[in-house]
């Protein structure tokens, strides 16, 4: 992972293939102390792992995407959880069908190149657990 931190707090980050995208994102947020940011990528993906949330069961249903993917958008975002920070992103992809799938992103390792903007936000987003939706949710302004 390579990094570099604008005067303003701005970061642009560079991973490349085979690193763990979310250990190296939550590993990038604590050393670099924030408590909240917006998240945007393209690249690409190895077996990423995409979810799907069921409210009545409350779960995930997990699907792995096996080979390397076209990331067309990753959107997303990094806050606390349990005073961690905690990555919630949802990607875009397409494969060598160019059709375009995507969903809840839960993991994946580089597939090719990873160029990330991570745009720092001064006020901590903590997440809480929501029993009605069975997930943890931002609480703006619930420190
Ligand atoms: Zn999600």
């Amino acid at each position: 992972m390579k990094f570099h931190r604008e005067t303003d707090g701005r970061l642009v980050v560079s991973l490349t293939r085979g690193e763990p995208v979310r250990a190296r994102l939550e590993q990038l947020a604590l050393e670099q102390g924030l408590v909240a940011a917006q998240v945007s990528a393209i690249g690409a993906l190895d077996e990423p792992v995409l979810g799907c949330w069921d409210l009545e069961q409350k779960i995930y249903h997990k699907k792995v995407l096996p080979g390397v993917w076209e990331l067309l958008s990753l959107q997303g975002n990094l806050s606390l959880l349990d005073g961690k920070p905690f990555l919630h992103a949802h990607v875009l992809l397409s494969g060598s069908d160019y059709q375009a799938l995507g969903g809840h992103f839960f993991e994946a390792r580089v597939g090719v190149v990873l160029e990330l903007f991570v745009l720092p936000y001064p006020t901590s987003l903590p997440r809480r657990f929501c029993p009605e939706l069975g997930l943890p949710r931002w609480e703006p302004g619930g420190n």
